[in-house]
């Protein structure tokens, strides 16, 4: 029955009762926002979809919030499920930034405005606003942890006393988010110069974003392809000094792939491996000298600044920009909030991550 209701509000299209065009006079405890996660196996959608909905709630909204684990036609189902029980605006964490074209086109024909979060969907006119991180920084962050981890550069970014050559391996995220370009450009922008003068070599060869690309950020298919580059371009007894990765999941795929290599032996030191997001689990081996370091981005931030921005679409104003150049979805530039990042190393965990209450000390003590 109660999807019978929904069907027959939805078909009454943009009244107030579904759809957005006049939320403006409506109560917030009369308007629905349905919020679309990709996965619940990574934390930082965990906590993300935790600020949005607690954000949202507090601010007196309904909220109906959804994980699609990771699996694309799952998440089309469920936004096209918003959209037919009436939602009055959609904040989106899109699995695949080209998929959701239909799901779009029927939101905005309700008068529904979009909010993309924190991954750009793409090759679509109705994607109303933009909030994530500087991404192409997080990319620089990454290759600079590199550079520093190796000794290359200091933390001050001045040059260090490491001359090389080191041998490196590239990892990328998943190609159908539009993040992964951005962080791995951001990144290989950094390294090129000292790729380009020999001071690092990729001794695999594979510099190239498809070739490093990892499907759904999947841990697994990263330790796979680390095991696959060790077998084929390090049985000569030459060894990986440095690893760049995009996000913590892969790092520990890398991780325990050189482990079950021999990497980590007091002879064979664990070369330095970044990542991003702070997850807990390498957090830990951060702070036990295993992984190098990683991008924090306070996803508590990142909420308030798509609940600011739902706000003000559902008072019917714009919300307030603070870049309207840097992000074309292939149909138009979408008006973005970009928040900063922070690189975290070891010495960095107590005061970015314990004293901002993001983990606890117990919790990094635990890694859980
Ligand atoms: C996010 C990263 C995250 C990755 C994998 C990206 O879109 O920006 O923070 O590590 O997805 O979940």
């Amino acid at each position: 029955l109660g999807a019978v209701l929904a069907l027959g509000l939805a078909g009454c299209g943009g009244d107030g009762a579904g759809g957005s065009s006049n939320s403006a006079d409506a109560a917030p405890e009369d308007l629905t926002i349905g919020v679309s996660m990709p996965t619940e196996t990574s934390e930082r959608w965990i906590a993300d979809g935790a600020a949005v909905e607690s954000q949202l709630e507090d601010a007196g909204y309904q909220v109906d919030l959804q994980y699609a684990g990771d699996d694309i036609p799952t998440q089309s189902q469920q936004v096209d499920q918003m959209i037919t029980q009436g939602a009055d605006l959609l904040i989106i964490a899109a699995i695949d930034g080209t998929a959701l074209s239909s799901q779009l086109d029927a939101a905005a024909a309700e008068g529904i405005k979009v909010i993309s979060y924190d991954r750009l969907i793409r090759d679509n006119e109705n994607v109303d606003f933009y909030v994530s991180f500087d991404n192409y920084k997080v990319g620089v962050a990454q290759g600079t942890a590199l550079l520093t981890g190796l000794g290359l550069l200091n933390e001050d970014g001045s040059p260090g006393t490491a001359t090389g050559p080191f041998n490196i391996e590239l990892f990328a995220g998943s190609l159908d988010d539009n993040n992964a370009g951005f962080f791995f450009n951001g990144a290989i922008d950094t390294l090129q110069p000292f790729i380009d003068d020999g001071t690092l070599v990729v001794k695999s060869g594979q510099t190239e974003i498809d070739q490093a690309a990892t499907l759904r950020w999947d841990q697994a298919t990263a330790q796979r392809r680390m095991d696959d580059l060790l077998t084929r371009s390090y049985n000569d007894g030459s060894v990986v000094n440095g690893v760049l990765s995009p996000y913590d999941g892969i790092s520990r795929g890398i991780i325990t792939s050189l482990q079950n290599a021999g990497y980590g032996a007091a002879d064979k030191p664990i070369p330095v491996v970044t990542g991003q997001d702070a997850e807990i689990a390498s957090v830990k081996l951060i702070a036990d000298g295993v992984q190098n370091s990683t991008i924090f981005k306070d996803t508590r931030l990142l909420a308030e600044q798509a609940v600011i921005a739902a706000e003000a679409f559902l008072e019917g104003d714009t919300p307030e920009a603070n870049d309207t150049t840097t992000y074309d979805n292939g149909k138009k530039v979408v008006p973005s909030y970009l928040l900063p990042i922070q690189t975290v190393y070891k010495d960095d965990i107590q005061s970015v991550l314990v004293d901002s209450g993001y983990w606890s000390a117990d919790e990094v003590a635990k890694g859980q």
